[in-house]
C-alpha cells in the first residue's frame, strides 16, 4: 500500500491536534527544538512506559537509574567524547551555511534546492573539519576555564560512572543491566526532519553487563528483543529492518553494532543502535578515576571487567516512527448525523486517523453524549468518572457527533463511548472502534472491564497487508 504519511502531513497533524509545536514559536522558533503539547506528552510517555515495561517489569535482571545531565568533565575525557565526538563539517563561502560533510547527498543547497550543497555552480565549500557536538556551559558564578561543563550527549556514560554504586546496592551480578531514560543534547550541524534529528532529545538506553565470553550471545539476544519490541507495539514489519554495520562503520570501541531501521518518509533511517561495546567504557573510567570497575565472582574467585551490550534508542524518534506508521487517510461512511442515533450513515467522507497500538494511544476512550440535553451529559459524566481512574479518558460534548469522532480519530483514540436516548432507557451505550468503525451496544455495567480487556489484547496494524 502506498504510504500517505509525508513529513509535512505529520507536522501539520501534530500542530493541529496539539502533539508537538516548534519551540519558542512566538519568537520565530529556535533551530530544531520542539515542545510537546498535551497529546504529545501522553503519547511519548506511553512509548517510554512501554520501554520501562520491557526493561523492568517483564524482567528481573535490569535496574533503573536517573543520572544527572551535568557530570564531572573527566567523564567526557574518559569516554572519548571530548576528543572524538565530532562530525565532519563544511562551510559554503558563498551562502555562509554549514553542512555535515557526510550528509551532503541528503541535503539541499539553500540557493538551488534541486541541487545538493557543493553541486551548484556558485557553491564554494571549504575542506571538511571536525566539529565537536557537545554543548558547553559554565558551572558556578565564575566563568573561568576550570568551570566548563557539558550537557551530556548521551545517557550511557551516567550509567558507566554509577556501575560500582549499582553493583553494591542492587545485589545483582553479571549478566545484569542498568536502564535509563533522559534528555541528551547534541549540537547537530544539520538537524532536521522534525523530531527525527534535534539538538535536545530523549534517549532510552540500557547497558547490559555480561561475563566476557557471554557477550556474543547477549548481543544476539538484544538485537532480537529490541526488534520484537517495535513489532509488538505495532510497527509494520515491512517498514522495519535490522542492519548490521560493516567493519568500516564501527566505532573504535565496538566489535559489532546493528541498527534497527524504520522506513520513514525520508527513507530507511536509524531508530535504535545495538552495540557490543566490549570492556571499553568500564576500563576507561577505571583508568581515569582510579576506581576499580570490575566484578569479583565469589564462586569462581575470578575478577573480571564485564563486557557491555547496549541497546540505545531515541524516545522522540520512536514516537515519530509510531506516528508515521499509524497515519492513514481513508474514505468512510458518514457518521456526521446529529440526530438521535450515533451511527447514521450519510454519504461518504474522508478521515485522517492514527491507527496506533491501543497501548500507545494518548487517550484510550472518549465519552460523548449524542446531544447536550435530555440528561445525556449527566450520564456521560458518570461514565467518565467511572473510567478515568482505570484508563486515560476524555469527555467531549462540543459539535456534531461526526466531528467529534473525526477529532478522536486524529489523535488515535481506540474507543468512543456514545450516550444516546436509549442509554436513558436501558443504561446501554454504543462502543465505536476506531479502525473498523464497528459499533456495538453494551451495558454500562461492565463497560470498564470490557474496554480494559480490549486494550490489553494483542494488536496488529490494520495497515499491514499480506503475511509480512
Ligand atoms: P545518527 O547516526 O542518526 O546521528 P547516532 O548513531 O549518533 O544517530 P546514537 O548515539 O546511537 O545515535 O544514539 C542512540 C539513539 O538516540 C539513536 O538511534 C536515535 O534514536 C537517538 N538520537 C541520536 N541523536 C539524535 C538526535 N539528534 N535527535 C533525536 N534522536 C537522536
Amino acid at each position: 500500500m502506498a504510504d500517505l504519511a509525508s513529513m509535512d502531513k505529520i507536522v501539520a497533524l501534530c500542530k493541529r491536534r496539539g502533539f508537538i509545536f516548534a519551540s519558542s514559536e512566538i519568537y520565530g522558533g529556535l533551530g530544531s527544538t520542539y515542545d510537546y503539547g498535551h497529546y504529545g506528552v501522553l503519547f511519548k510517555q506511553n512509548v517510554k512506559n512501554e520501554w520501562w515495561r520491557a526493561m523492568l517489569s517483564e524482567r528481573d535482571d535490569i535496574v533503573a537509574l536517573d543520572s544527572a545531565i551535568l557530570q564531572h568533565p573527566r567523564t567526557w575525557e574518559a569516554s572519548g567524547h571530548l576528543a572524538g565526538f565530532t562530525d565532519p563539517m563544511v562551510d559554503c563561502r558563498t551562502c555562509g551555511q554549514r553542512f555535515r560533510a557526510d550528509h551532503l547527498r541528503d541535503l539541499q543547497c539553500p540557493h538551488k534546492p534541486s541541487k545538493h550543497p557543493g553541486e551548484g555552480p556558485q557553491c564554494d565549500l571549504t575542506e571538511a573539519r571536525d566539529f565537536n557536538l557537545m554543548f558547553e556551559t559554565t558551572m558556578g558564578p565564575v566563568k573561568d576555564s576550570g568551570a566548563t561543563v557539558y550537557l551530556r550527549p548521551e545517557t550511557a556514560q551516567g550509567i558507566f560512572v554509577n556501575f560500582k554504586n549499582v553493583l553494591q546496592f542492587s545485589r545483582k551480578k553479571p549478566p545484569f543491566g542498568i536502564a535509563q531514560i533522559g534528555k541528551s543534547f547534541r549540537n547537530e550541524i544539520t538537524p532536521g526532519n522534525f523530531v527525527f534529528r534535534t539538538r535536545e532529545f530523549e534517549q532510552m538506553e540500557m547497558e547490559f553487563f555480561v561475563p566476557p565470553d557471554e557477550a556474543p550471545q547477549w548481543y544476539e539476544h538484544w538485537k532480537r528483543a529490541r526488534m520484537e519490541w517495535y513489532v509488538e507495539l505495532g510497527l509494520r514489519t515491512d517498514h522495519l529492518r535490522l542492519r548490521e554495520h560493516d567493519a568500516d562503520e564501527l566505532s573504535h570501541y565496538s566489535s559489532a553494532t546493528a541498527d534497527v531501521e524504520y522506513l520513514f518518509p525520508i527513507g530507511w533511517s536509524e531508530l535504535e543502535g545495538i552495540a557490543n561495546r566490549g570492556d571499553f567504557d568500564l576500563t576507561q573510567h577505571a583508568d581515569y578515576s582510579g576506581e576499580k570497575l570490575e566484578y569479583f565472582d565469589p564462586q569462581s574467585k575470578e575478577r573480571y571487567v564485564p563486557h557491555v551490550i547496549e541497546p540505545a534508542a531515541g524516545a522522540d524518534r520512536a514516537t515519530l516512527a509510531f506516528l508515521v506508521d499509524a497515519y492513514d487517510e481513508e474514505d468512510v461512511p458518514g457518521e456526521g448525523r446529529t440526530g438521535d442515533t450515533p451511527s447514521g450513515a450519510q454519504g461518504g467522507e474522508q478521515r485522517t486517523v492514527l491507527k496506533l497500538h491501543p497501548r500507545l494511544a494518548p487517550v484510550k476512550v472518549a465519552v460523548l453524549p449524542l446531544v447536550r440535553k435530555d440528561g445525556q451529559p449527566e450520564v456521560a459524566r458518570e461514565i467518565l468518572a467511572a473510567l478515568r481512574g482505570r484508563m486515560q479518558t476524555e469527555y467531549d460534548e462540543g459539535g456534531s457527533i461526526g466531528k467529534r469522532y473525526r477529532r478522536q480519530d486524529e489523535i488515535g483514540t481506540p474507543f468512543c463511548v456514545t450516550v444516546d436516548h436509549q442509554t436513558l432507557e436501558d443504561r446501554s451505550v454504543t462502543v465505536r472502534e476506531r479502525d473498523s468503525l464497528a459499533q456495538e451496544r453494551v451495558a454500562i455495567d461492565g463497560l470498564g472491564d470490557l474496554l480494559a480487556s480490549r486494550l490489553a489484547a494483542p494488536w496488529r496494524s490494520p495497515k499491514l497487508t499480506g503475511a509480512s
